[in-house]
């Protein structure tokens, strides 16, 4: 599928393809045409599937004519303000050869401000709902939207904006679209659609919530040191074909590359220092069989279609969960049977514990024999550790007080439990 099949016009085509795009990605695929057509949709697309352009592209392709009525056009909301600066970002940059305004409202910048700049006329509007009421509080209008977007709906509702885009959906005019993108069909996000979409049309792109049924999870726990060289070992003695590392930055991601190397493993690399043109290279001859081994990081294999592997590693763990559901996403697609290894280090074992709350279930901690983690290892970070549960004990922040407004010692628990008991017994005496 290309783009143009899609039915995008020249201005947008032009953008896109200056952007590296070469291809749409599922969801645009499916999206694309159906936005184009007017229709109301409600898809479940997680951040990296390229969702923002999913929407984006056919909405400035809708607004390129210009309207009769003056006002905003299209309001699209987003949870959060880097969402929005993002979202924003990406507009920018494809409508680079159009005439069309979009501005994001960002919460904590002065309201006067963005007042004066939406005089001088923007069409599209990047905001979250409470923001936007705020402006619709001080006289901003939007009677004359013709669409309008719900990103990451999900998470706008758990951070409890669904009063707010509640009370935005009735000051739309009657005939608007409007297109919901959530992450999960969670119900809080199913009772909204209902009353905020219209016939609308489904799109599936990702498994229900997180991870895929169909995939074997395990954890292996490794001293930091020795994880490169059990990356090896499985890669070799389980006799994986092809597979996928993720780490968390560009500078482990290079020097695996490295070390690998040494194990006589030819691996590409993918992260945000490589341009797009090198990262899709380096993903066709990954994909032609040209190296056995692809190591990335998490923003840049956003976006690239990298499927049917059995295989994905996390070398070191993601830091955020979501990207967790990403990674392992990439593996045992259309039913098949898919396996994600995670390396855990004396940090990483804890952390995990984020990842497991998120996607609602526990990975198993395994070791493999002969990398087993020394016990006489301890985390560097263990005075920093006590420092936060000191913190999260409210006991423990009275006695570091007490310590600096006295200078004395303060009494333990026990003997502030002993002084009072002695209180009590002496009023009764
Ligand atoms: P999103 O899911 O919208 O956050 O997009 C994730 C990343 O993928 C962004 O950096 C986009 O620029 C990029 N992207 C979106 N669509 C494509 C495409 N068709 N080809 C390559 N990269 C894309």
């Amino acid at each position: 599928m290309s783009f143009e099949k899609l039915g995008l016009i020249k201005p947008l085509l032009d953008a896109i393809s200056e952007l590296g795009y070469e291809e749409p990605t599922t969801i645009q695929t499916r999206a694309i045409p159906l936005v184009l057509a007017k229709s109301d949709i409600f898809a479940t697309a997680q951040t990296g599937t390229g969702k923002t352009a999913a929407f984006a592209l056919p909405i400035l392709q809708r607004l390129r004519k210009p309207s009769r009525e003056e006002g905003v056009r299209a309001v699209i909301l987003s949870p959060t303000r880097e969402l929005s600066v993002q979202i924003h970002a990406d507009i920018e940059a494809y409508a680079k050869h159009m005439d069309v305004k979009s501005y994001a409202l960002l919460s904590g910048k002065d309201i006067e401000k963005q007042r004066t700049h939406l005089k001088k006329g923007v069409d599209i509007l990047i905001a979250t709902p409470g923001r936007l009421l705020e402006h619709v509080e001080n006289g901003l209008s939007l009677k004359n939207v013709e669409v309008m977007v719900l990103d990451e709906a999900d998470r706008m509702l758990d951070m409890g904006f669904t009063k707010d885009v509640r009370k935005i959906h009735p000051l739309l005019p009657k005939r608007h679209q409007t297109l919901l993108f959530s992450a999960t069909f969670s119900d809080k996000v199913r009772k909204l659609s209902k009353l905020i979409l219209t016939k609308p049309a489904f799109i599936e792109t990702a498994k229900k919530n997180t991870t895929v049924e169909t995939i074997n999870q395990v954890a292996y726990l490794v001293d930091t040191d020795r994880k490169a060289e059990l990356l090896a070992y499985l890669i070799g003695s389980r006799n994986f074909p092809q597979v996928l590392v993720f780490t968390r930055t560009k500078a482990s991601a290079d020097e695996l590359v490295v070390e690998l190397k040494k194990d006589g493993l030819k691996a590409g690399v993918i992260h945000g220092d490589k341009t797009k043109a090198n990262r899709l290279k380096t993903l066709n001859q990954f994909k032609e069989g040209e190296f056995r081994v692809l190591v990335a990081t998490d923003i840049a294999s956003r976006g690239l279609d990298i499927e049917e592997l059995p295989y994905v590693i996390n070398y070191e763990l993601p830091s955020i969960p979501e990207d967790y559901v990403h990674r392992v996403g990439r593996t045992g697609r259309a039913g098949r049977d898919g396996e994600a290894i995670t390396l855990l280090d004396i940090y990483e074992k804890y952390d995990v514990r984020g990842i497991e709350k998120f996607i609602g279930e526990k990975i198993p901690q395994e070791t493999v024999e002969g990398f087993e983690p020394d016990p006489t290892i301890r985390r560097k970070d263990v005075d920093e550790l006590k420092l936060k549960a000191e913190h999260k004990n409210p006991h423990a922040k009275k006695e570091r007080s007490y310590n600096k407004n006295t200078s004395k010692v303060p009494p333990t628990r026990k003997q502030q439990k002993a002084a009072t008991k002695k209180r009590k017994t002496t009023k009764r005496d």
